[in-house]
């Protein structure tokens, strides 16, 4: 048994991480165990789950599992977990009651516990002395080892716990099964040093590692040859990617080679203003594929709460990079994301945030109150103001945010845009995708046009979405 331990993960080294290479091999004895036998995932949080769901897919398939969509087929069932915020907890907890339920009437279920709640000291004893039906527990740097501990639990019927609280290294060549056919995640780096200071994403990942721009360059060109026609670029802070590496090659660059590839679409996320240069901003404008869109996390408007944070940027600061990217990048459309409720955030604060956002006049923005997270700096402050009172300023602040989506999603009408549609939409009979801009479209559309980036004409708008009709074809798988 291997428990987190959140005082190491805290840790960091001047050490280089390494990037291993070797072959992806599953050990004989467990290649054909999922023979006639099925798996589910459940997947919460960021991107970055989503992804690492992608890779146990595919280490899962490897083993002869298939994939079904409900937890009462499966034979597996793999909770990967999201930390992030204490209602993210709620719902895994609401989950595991499920799959408990499920395993007294057919005990030979295999359940899986991993993701970032599994790097959580006091979460992970919980479930040890708690949960002792949950059959394997693994943290975020050793998927890879999934059919190990597989294997083990066969053998000795124990529950498996392996979480290492560690800097991490890179692990190259982890089989992925992706979800579309037509854009992908492609990680570009692992891990944070920003250590923001009501953020536990440092803990639970690691330190920051970037993989090799020879690897990614290769993917990206491999998922092109595919048929791939979008990939984002993947990392808690892609724009300080490289800087771990002590060479001379940084996230221009990257975006730069990437762009060459000729790929169709380029997006990246999640941006930290700190480390967004006006080298990554030449190379976005210069290049059609890179797509006029930045998320670009503001989290506060006032100085003193950035502070608090560790943010290491001031509103002022933020302001004139935010400017510079609506010079440099015609029609950029910039999202945000901002948390309410930060401890000592007082009304003058809150107004600092509320009277940015109306002036800035964001695409879309992503609203939380403030969620304290164990071990983190912020977990200690003093927070007097009343969760009603967060509760109102959520309210307030999200008023002006689709005020402010309304308006920009206004400016599309009986515009045309080109979408790539990636799937059915929710309306009957239509597909969605999004524009280069990021804006969520539906479009009346037969089956056909899936993988299609096609142009098509706003005839609607709403707060969160548009609607359009199809104008023309313009690129498509293969
Ligand atoms: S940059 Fe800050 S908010 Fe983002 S993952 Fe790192 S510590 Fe968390």
């Amino acid at each position: 048994m291997n428990m987190p331990n959140m005082k190491q993960a805290r840790l960091r080294t001047k050490n280089p991480h390494k990037i291993i290479k070797d072959d992806y091999i599953i050990p004989t004895n467990v290649s054909n165990i999922g023979k006639n036998k099925n798996y589910h995932v459940i997947t919460y949080g960021c991107q970055m789950n989503v992804h690492d769901s992608e890779n146990i897919k595919a280490i899962l398939e490897d083993m002869k599992y298939k994939e079904v969509n409900t937890i009462d087929k499966a034979d597996i069932i793999v909770i990967n977990t999201c930390a992030i915020r204490e209602n993210a907890h709620n719902k895994v907890t609401g989950m595991l009651g499920r799959i408990k339920h499920l395993k007294e009437t057919k005990k030979d279920i295999i359940t899986i516990f991993c993701g970032c709640m599994a790097q959580e000291e006091n979460y992970v004893k919980n479930l040890t002395q708690k949960y002792k039906w949950i059959d394997i527990i693994v943290g975020t740097h050793n998927y890879h080892k999934i059919p190990i501990y597989l294997e083990n639990i066969m053998k000795d019927k124990k529950q498996e716990v392996e979480v290492f609280s560690i800097e991490g290294d890179v692990y190259e060549n982890i089989p992925v099964k992706r979800d579309s056919k037509y854009k992908a995640w492609v990680n570009i780096m692992y891990g944070c040093d920003k250590f923001c200071s009501y953020c536990i994403v440092p803990y639970t990942r690691g330190k920051q590692r970037s993989r090799d721009h020879l690897d990614i360059l290769d993917e990206v060109k491999k998922l092109k040859e595919n048929g791939y026609l979008e990939v984002t670029l993947l990392g808690q802070n892609v724009n300080a990617y490289g800087k771990d590496l002590n060479i001379n090659y940084n996230m221009a660059n990257l975006l730069e080679d990437v762009a060459k590839t000729n790929i169709k679409r380029i997006r990246f996320v999640t941006s930290h203003p700190w480390d967004f240069t006006d080298e990554m901003l030449d190379v976005i404008a210069k290049y059609d594929n890179i797509m006029p869109y930045i998320h670009l996390p503001l989290q506060s408007g006032s100085n003193k709460i950035l502070k608090l944070m560790n943010r290491r940027y001031t509103k002022e600061e933020y302001i004139n990079l935010f400017n510079k990217i609506k010079e440099k990048i015609p029609n950029v459309s910039i999202t945000t994301d901002i948390i309410v409720g930060f401890p000592n955030e007082t009304e003058e604060d809150f107004l600092e945030t509320l009277n940015l956002v109306k002036k800035l006049k964001y695409d879309l923005a992503y609203t939380f109150i403030f969620s304290k997270r164990e071990s983190t700096v912020a977990y200690n402050m003093e927070d007097l103001t009343p969760l009603e009172e967060k509760k109102t300023r959520l309210a307030r602040l999200n008023e002006v945010v689709n005020e402010n989506a309304y308006a920009n999603n206004l400016k599309y009408l009986n515009e045309e845009v080109e979408v790539l549609l990636e799937d059915k939409s929710d309306k009957e009979g239509y597909l969605m995708g999004y524009t280069n801009t990021m804006k969520l479209v539906n479009v009346k559309a037969d089956l056909s046009y899936l993988g299609k980036i096609v142009k098509v004409k706003i005839t609607d708008v709403k707060t969160w979405s548009l609607d359009g009709s199809l104008v023309k074809e313009l690129a498509n798988v293969r």
